[in-house]
């Protein structure tokens, strides 16, 4: 990471007490089935070159271990989890429920705003079934877990079990920066490169694909220091990830990054910075898919540019996502606005406004 970046000295205690005072108006809803899951929903992806159809897949479990601890800033997936124990039945019910609405798509991705391979969030016997069934009907099974879950037994016998149907396993792990002074003054995540690595290198021993999700804009950076901090992180995750997905951050319900936007001390990112990290990065990715899906891309909560070009921008970002044709984020970049010597300006100066966001 760039000698510029002044992170505020926020201890764990410091943040961690600070995301919970994010969260003091939530309520939890006591009368949801648990049987059912989240939602559902169906989109394009690019792999191995290819276009493919995939089904995204929110099971609702009891939420991830590290958030009943800590949290992250900018994680508000906690809304859509339980807040208390769902079973292997219910969550083998949940998974039946979606795969009764599978429509030939080959890749599925299943979320659970928490960690897949965490046996305390989905029990042994609950895993062994999800991924025995959804590697008959997919080609690809696509989990998100924290580093510490990703054990050698347990990859193994989820690959083991894909590649007795023809099927591919694959872990998205959250690296966030590859800065560990990013990851813990500005994100709170809990763990660092070295983590993600030893992860990484388990997963590869045992044939199991690697997607590493990369945040631009944790809260506390500047737009200068994030386009330089990804630039780099893509560099250093890149001989580790066979996916690398850039998340612009999105100002999520009852998180630090609402309460610090909502204070206007935070700005989610620019489109612009998303072409200037797809750009440079793409070289530094090498053989690694490299893609940025904005959620809520063109909002106020999600990465945006002044509201006139932001469509046109996210259509480009789109067709390089699915096609890998950098060509794309090229075409994005020429775009011409009004909006773009007002970004320039931020890029230059944000550092001297002590990251107050004075541009909506
Ligand atoms: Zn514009």
């Amino acid at each position: 990471m760039s000698e510029a970046v002044q992170l505020p000295s926020l201890t764990l205690a410091d943040l961690s007490q600070a995301i919970a005072k994010s969260r003091t108006r939530f309520k939890v809803d006591e009368d949801i089935d648990l049987n059912r899951y989240v939602k559902l929903w169906r989109e394009d992806e690019s792999w191995q070159g290819t276009k493919h159809r995939a089904m995204t897949l929110i099971l609702r479990t009891r939420g991830c271990t590290w958030d009943y601890q800590h949290g992250c800033t900018m994680c508000g997936y906690f809304v859509d989890t339980a807040h208390r124990k769902v079973n292997a039945d219910q969550l083998v019910a949940q998974w039946r429920a979606a795969a009764a609405e599978h429509k030939g798509e080959s890749i599925l991705k299943i979320y659970t705003g928490g960690n897949f391979l965490d046996p305390a969030e989905v029990m042994d016997d609950a895993r062994r079934t999800i991924v025995a069934e959804a590697s008959r009907l997919f080609k690809l099974v696509i989990v998100e877990s924290r580093p510490e879950y990703c054990t050698p037994a347990r990859l193994r016998e989820v690959e083991d079990a894909c590649r007795a149907n023809g099927s591919h396993f694959m872990v998205a792990l959250g690296l966030e920066s590859s800065s560990d002074e990013v990851c813990d003054k500005a994100i709170n995540k809990g763990y660092g490169f070295r983590h993600f690595v030893e992860a990484a290198k388990a997963c590869r021993e045992a044939g199991v694909g690697v997607k590493t999700y990369l945040l631009l804009k944790p809260p506390f950076l500047t737009e200068e220091e994030t386009v330089e901090d990804i630039v780099r992180s893509i560099a250093d995750c890149a001989p580790h990830s066979d996916i690398i997905s850039v998340n612009p951050t999105n100002v999520q319900k009852f998180t630090l990054v609402e309460t610090l936007w909502k204070d206007r001390e935070y700005r989610s990112p620019w489109l612009w910075s998303v072409l200037e990290v797809l750009r440079r990065g793409k070289p530094a990715a090498a053989s690694a898919v490299l893609k940025s899906d904005p959620v809520g891309g063109g909002s106020k909560r999600g990465a945006h540019n002044c509201g006139r070009c932001d469509e046109e921008v996210l259509g480009h970002i789109e067709s390089y996502n699915t096609t890998q044709d950098i060509a794309f984020v090229e075409a994005a970049g020429a775009v011409e606005c009004s909006c773009k010597p007002l970004y320039r300006a931020v890029r230059r100066l944000e550092g001297f406004m002590t990251g107050s966001a004075w541009v909506d």
